[in-house]
């Protein structure tokens, strides 16, 4: 890079780095702010309890129905479970309008269902019995039940009226009873229950599932005894809680806030909320690169001081565009001078250093997510007393599974926190849209425990 550019390689640095100190004091706060959330209500890390507490054998057979609701698409999705861990699947997609998006409750619920029936239409192949439906709802939900579950607010884009305090299961099993579609919906599952439990009927001794695609979120398996909010009668050695970890630092006590972090808060449709997720997920991290470069570009030290329309706009940075960055090799960076020029409209042949330049962005604020995220996985794996025992942690997302070098940037974080042992012995398994075949294992067994 050249000379300007050299400072602003320092500076940039300086944001987005974080040593191993800083990260140690992330963990420290994570595990405070876990402990809170075991303890009561309304804490900032929810920690809310599933009521998943069983595991799956791997030998159940049946025909099982999954609904995904949270990530870009809905999904629905029938699960044909085979017994000896295999099973058959059908999945279809449907597109959520922005406009069901921010309507009202009871409109998305109909359209949910429609969907669902046009699914049972098209892929029935025997009688008319009425099927299980595991619901994944990638939202924070107060469970009170396997099968129920009130709307705390709603993350990723989504605002629907009359949703907020009301039982999620409820308004989705009336839109079925309103277009007579024979679903009963068994189970009300978060994507990270359902990521943990898909992968724990192939591998029983996963302990934690993630999701790092949109959002970001983890569940893991939690002591009874460390529950200690819990206050039902109901026993159980350990039960999944559902973390909402994309809450975290509430207070903005630890988490490094730049003035780019601090604009995509502001410009964001839920400012203050969600400060972790939005330091680490998919729907943000290309924003958080955007910012950078607009700013540099208005301090004249970028792209020839050169915007375009799609540039100047919010969220045209897809992070998907930051894999392709990342994963620029040629010589002159003629993938990134493309991106730049043809997708982004810089109206300007980008220099060399320009798309240099981009790049480091593009490195520092995808390894920041990647050390962020890992620091969150220490807190758990060592408040569970698991970091030195080969844990297993499934995870689902884009994030994880396209920034380039992200797992590696992970384990070098571990290795930062603990040593390079422990961090080998960490095993990511990824477990892509395991969330839906989780949900549909998690039906079954709601059902079968009837
Ligand atoms: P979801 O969370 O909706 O189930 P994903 O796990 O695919 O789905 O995550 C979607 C998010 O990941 C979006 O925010 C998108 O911008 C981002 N994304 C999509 N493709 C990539 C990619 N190749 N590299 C990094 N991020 C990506
Ligand atoms: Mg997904």
């Amino acid at each position: 890079m050249e000379g300007d550019k050299h400072e602003i390689a320092i500076e940039l640095f300086r944001d987005f780095h974080l040593d191993a100190e800083k990260l140690q004091l992330i963990v420290n706060q994570f595990m405070e702010e876990m402990k809170k959330g075991l303890d009561h209500e309304g804490a900032t890390v929810a920690m809310i309890p599933s009521y998943v507490t069983g595991r799956p054998t791997g030998k159940e057979v049946g025909k099982y129905l999954a609904l995904d609701l949270g990530g870009t698409n809905l999904r629905v999705i029938e699960f044909e479970l085979l017994g000896n861990s295999e099973f058959k699947v059908q999945q279809e997609k449907y597109v959520v309008s922005d406009a069901l998006k921010t309507g009202d409750m009871s409109e998305l619920c109909d359209f949910i269902a429609e969907c669902v029936g046009e699914f049972i239409s098209k892929h029935s192949t025997d009688s008319e019995e009425r099927r299980q439906l595991g619901f994944t709802f990638s939202f924070p939900v107060n469970q009170t039940a396997v099968d129920r579950g009130t709307l705390m607010h709603w993350t990723k884009g989504f605002s629907c009226a009359n949703a907020v305090g009301q039982d999620v299961v409820v308004a989705l099993q009336d839109a079925f009873h309103r277009k007579d579609i024979p679903v009963q919906v068994a189970a009300l599952v978060n994507d990270t229950v359902g990521t943990l439990m898909a992968n724990a009927y192939k591998n029983p001794k996963t302990s934690m599932g993630i999701i790092l695609g949109t959002g970001t979120n983890a569940a893991y398996y939690e002591k009874y005894e460390n529950i200690t909010k819990w206050k039902h009668d109901e026993l159980f050695e350990d039960m999944v809680i559902n973390m909402e970890w994309g809450a975290f630092d509430f207070e903005h006590a630890v988490l490094p806030y730049t003035a780019y972090d601090n604009k995509l808060d502001r410009e964001s449709i839920n400012p203050h909320y969600q400060p972790f997720e939005k330091m680490i997920s998919g729907m943000y991290l290309g924003e958080i690169v955007r910012n950078v470069i607009v700013s540099l570009i208005d301090r004249e030290l970028l792209l020839s001081r050169t915007s375009s329309t799609v540039l100047n706009k919010q969220w045209t940075f897809d992070t998907a565009y930051v894999s392709a960055i990342l994963d620029d090799t040629t010589d002159n960076l003629q993938k990134t001078g493309n991106l730049l020029e043809k997708i982004l409209e810089v109206p300007i042949e980008t220099s060399l250093s320009d798309r240099q330049c981009i790049q480091f962005i593009c490195q520092l604020i995808s390894r920041r997510a990647a050390r962020l995220s890992a620091c969150a996985i220490a807190a758990v794996l060592n408040s569970t007393n698991q970091i030195k025992n080969n844990p297993v942690v499934s995870i689902d997302g884009s994030v994880f599974e396209h920034l380039p070098h992200f797992e590696d940037q992970m384990r070098e974080a571990l290795a930062d926190l603990f040593d390079d042992d422990v961090a080998k012995s960490v095993t990511f398994e990824l477990a892509r849209d395991g969330s839906g075949f989780g949900a549909a294992i998690i039906a079954m067994m709601a059902h079968k425990k009837q």
